[in-house]
């Protein structure tokens, strides 16, 4: 028989991360609080706290999946809000060097493209509700622990307009992003902090948004050309949002990083690898100003590999691993976090009704930590190998990164005549699939002979 673990659970940032994390707790708790340090906008429209959000988000198969197990019905409200829908590998022209375009086959699922926003404010209007409360313009300042360290106590934060508050807790989800407060509370307790994997790639990202034409282009919905590795960093990708508009986002790294001006940047599309941007554009009424963002590096900090952490604290998303965005993994990844913290908050739960709420709360980070590793694993590896394939990208470079690379570029070539292949790569890709299922021997031999 399961039961409640605590009187009150408090999780930090109400970013995607925050807001799946929160359906995982719900259950488990009397209340849920969510503190989130930006004023909460009543449209779907960007905000300071996560100023990613005026760029391109895709939505991964594995993310979606997770995010409708914790919100069954999401993605039929997705598509009510006027997101478009398009089938994995089939609606999208890629350009690839040497494929332009790449076969296009029908993966099997639906794919969502909607701006970061409006995905935020769907999530959101599902989470908060029930036990769970949104306050908002509250920024955490502090996560309170026990005397020895050994324990969370709850939180302190400040309101804009007032003192300093204290909220009690048993379960406190650092879901900030960059762990910030969690880190904090680690050293103020004399404990040792993650070890953290950094990889540089000095990323540089633009956006503008435009009216999709009277006619758009029949064969696509979604075009992405691949820059020619190591050559050139220069990206972009269109997908269609809601409001009957196209966002295209480039991106390129160090001297590529594309510019903030409207010509410099129809300029930079027409410099792509392949016109289908451009061409696609040339009738297309663009929409506001060109807005851009850098990112620097992904990081991973080892929470799984603390001796101590002081029980009730849980890191989540952007919070324990910070993705290169190109790859549209972060909030697929946070989504399949909150799922995994779903499963370990049941089994603690069962465990609660044997052995006691204080000893199964204790008991929580274990199993959730060291989950992680083989959840991270692939997405990290996806990344982190093309971004090694630029020789000044910093970090330390994986083991045996040229066979890496050439089982990569294998892999691609005979997904493209091989369409099980294909299906397969597309899987790992959407995080449907584990890493691991590309370590067959026989397709490991088939792609280093292609
Ligand atoms: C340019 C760019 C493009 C991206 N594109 C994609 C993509 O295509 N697909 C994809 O899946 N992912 C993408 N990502 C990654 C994605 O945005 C993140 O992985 C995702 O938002 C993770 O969510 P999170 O909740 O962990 O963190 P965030 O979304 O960053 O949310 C953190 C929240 O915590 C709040 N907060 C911070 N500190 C405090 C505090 N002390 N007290 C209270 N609140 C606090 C912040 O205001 C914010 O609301 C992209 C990222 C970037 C930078």
């Amino acid at each position: 028989m399961s039961q409640l673990l605590g009187k009150q659970a408090i999780v930090i940032g109400a970013g995607l991360g925050g807001l799946a994390a929160s359906a995982a707790l719900a259950p488990h708790f009397e209340r849920v609080i969510v503190l989130e340090r930006d004023g909460m906008p009543e449209s779907a429209v960007p905000r300071p706290g996560v100023p990613q959000g005026k760029h391109l988000h895709v939505l991964l198969g594995g993310g979606q999946r997770a995010l409708e197990a914790l919100f069954p019905g999401l993605e039929a409200e997705l598509r009510q809000a006027g997101a478009s829908c398009y089938r994995a590998g089939l609606d999208l022209w890629l350009d690839r060097p040497g494929f332009d375009p790449f076969p296009q086959r029908d993966a099997g699922w639906n794919c969502y493209s909607l701006s970061r926003p409006l995905i935020e404010a769907l999530v959101r209007a599902r989470a908060i509700r029930g036990n769970v409360e949104l306050r908002a313009g509250c920024r955490v300042e502090r996560i309170l622990l026990s005397e020895d360290g050994a324990r969370v106590t709850g939180v302190e934060h400040g309101a804009r307009g007032s003192a300093a508050q204290t909220l009690s807790a048993q379960l406190v989800v650092d879901a900030s992003g960059r762990a910030a407060p969690a880190l904090a509370a680690l050293h103020a307790a004399g404990l040792a902090l993650p070890r953290e994997t950094r990889i540089g790639v000095e990323l540089g990202y633009a956006t503008q948004l435009f009216q999709v034409p009277a006619e758009p282009p029949g064969e696509w919905k979604v075009a992405l050309c691949y820059p020619q590795i190591p050559a050139s960093s220069r990206a972009g990708l269109l997908m269609p949002i809601e409001g009957g508009r196209w966002m295209v986002t480039l991106g390129g790294r160090l001297a590529e990083k594309p510019p903030g001006d409207a010509a410099g940047f129809l300029e930079f599309v027409r410099s792509l690898r392949t016109q289908t941007i451009a061409r696609a554009l040339l009738r297309a009424q663009p929409l506001g100003e060109v807005t851009r963002f850098g990112f620097s590096e992904s990081i991973w900090r080892h929470f799984e590999q603390l001796e101590r952490l002081p029980a009730g604290l849980l890191p989540l998303g952007d919070a324990i691993c910070t993705f290169n965005p190109i790859y549209g993994q972060g909030m697929s990844v946070a989504a399949l976090e909150a799922q995994l913290l779903a499963r370990v908050l049941g089994d603690a739960a069962r465990q609660a009704a044997i052995s006691g709420r204080a000893d199964a709360l204790a008991a929580l980070a274990r199993p959730y930590l060291a989950a992680l590793p083989a959840l991270l694993e692939g997405p990290w590896q996806l990344a982190a190998i093309p971004d090694f394939a630029y020789p000044d990208t910093r970090g330390e470079r994986p083991a045996q990164l040229g066979q890496a690379l050439q089982l990569l570029a294998g892999l691609v070539k005979l997904s493209a005549r091989d369409a099980g292949v294909h299906q397969l790569a597309l899987e790992v890709q959407h995080l449907l699939r584990p890493y691991s299922a590309l370590s067959d021997p026989e397709l490991q031999r088939r792609a280093l002979a292609a």
